[in-house]
């Protein structure tokens, strides 16, 4: 029986011959980090790839968020979901800003505009959702209440390379957008991550606060971070690119495959593709109802690990309920029902560009036979 480890996501990795001459290049430029011929490079294909204006590499997916908050200037109050990676709300933190958590919609996941209104303080500037798996948050409804009441808006959009809506990047959208190019994630750049803007002004600001606050050599304008890309991981994330469309493309196919295999077991949901919206297929997360399925999701979680499956329960627990915020009065639960009920009920199954079908039939197979 073929009964390999099989884990929620895998790599993106080039061939490593054809890294080399990469790595070639960068050691006869002696250039290793500080805006390099890579770093430059990937900036203008990102770009062009992701059909973006201004784009901002950054060493994590983290920092952006951060100094995001930082160059719009944000104060006081910040509404976010509760329903993300931590990082989201961390970046919130790090700002000294007050984190206010929403709840989110039934079937996406994604911060619901319809309860954002209701958590509007005199305090509130900012709104911070997350295209949850990479499905587009409801973009106008976020942007007409932003107008409204004069938020900035900025997504974390981690989950979300290459997402359309209607052939327009799910990056366009918002003040600011974030990536995270993590080793998870569908596109990777080992660690990484990039800030997307709409100004050359703002992109300006943005690559000052990544270094140093620095604007020229003798001038440092604020209290900047270091978040720069190196140039080893700028040509890895060169490499990356050229693969990524057939590695979309794969993710379609196994999530066709799982959706397929899956639709007629009872009480187990899955996503479909959303109307006009061009998707990355970055994960597959599955919802378990215990009770028409039979078996509880921590059950069917353990279960799939004694046959050497390893799921993910992305998001469990909630942001709202760890250490540093559980206390705030939006953490508690009776204000977060639909999130709280989606972080019981979810694993996210294995998905990545080289899994193979018969992998794909093994996790199938688990699910329907509960043994
Ligand atoms: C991965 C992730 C981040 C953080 O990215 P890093 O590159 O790991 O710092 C932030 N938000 C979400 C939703 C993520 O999934």
């Amino acid at each position: 029986m073929n009964n390999n480890l099989l884990t929620v996501t895998s790599p993106l990795l080039p061939p490593l011959e054809e890294f080399i001459p990469y790595l070639q290049k960068i050691w006869d430029n002696k250039w290793l980090t500080n805006n390099g011929e890579m770093h430059r490079k990937l900036e203008r294909q990102l770009a062009e790839y992701l059909g973006v204006q201004y784009i901002s590499l950054f060493t994590n997916g983290t920092l952006p968020l951060i100094t995001a908050l930082q160059a719009l200037e944000i104060e006081g109050e910040v509404i976010t979901t509760p329903y993300s990676f931590v990082a989201t709300t961390h970046s919130i933190w790090w700002n000294k800003l007050q984190p206010v958590f929403v709840d989110v919609e039934p079937e996406t996941g994604n911060l619901d505009p319809r309860k954002i209104e209701a958590a509007i303080t005199e305090k509130t500037t900012a709104l911070m959702p997350v295209h949850v798996y990479g499905n587009p948050c409801d973009v106008d409804a976020i942007q007409k209440i932003a107008d409204k009441h004069h938020l900035k808006v900025i997504y974390d959009a981690a989950h979300a390379f290459g997402v359309k809506i209607n052939g327009q990047s799910v990056l366009n959208f918002g003040d600011i957008s974030t990536l995270s190019f993590h080793a998870t994630k569908t596109y990777t750049t080992v660690e990484g991550g990039a800030l997307v803007c709409h100004s050359a002004e703002m992109k300006q600001k943005i690559d000052h606060l990544k270094n140093f606050g620095f604007a020229g050599e003798t001038s440092v304008v604020a209290p900047g971070i270091n978040s720069k890309m190196d140039e080893i991981r700028a040509a890895f994330g060169l490499l990356n690119l050229k693969y990524i469309d057939g590695a979309i493309a794969n993710r379609k196919r196994i999530t066709e495959l799982y959706r397929s295999k899956l639709q007629d077991v009872r009480g187990v949901r899955f996503l479909q593709d959303m109307n006009g919206v061009t998707h990355n297929y970055s994960y597959f997360p599955i919802f378990v109802d215990s009770e028409r399925y039979g078996m509880t999701r921590d059950e069917l979680y353990e279960l799939l690990k004694t046959h050497n499956i390893y799921g993910r329960r992305y998001f469990y627990p909630l942001i709202s309920s760890f250490e540093p915020y559980c206390e705030y009065t939006s953490a508690r639960k009776e204000n977060l029902p639909i999130a709280s009920k989606l972080a019981i009920d979810v694993i996210c199954l294995p998905i990545y560009a080289d899994l193979a079908e018969e992998d794909v039939n093994r996790v199938v197979e688990v699910i329907k036979n509960k043994n």
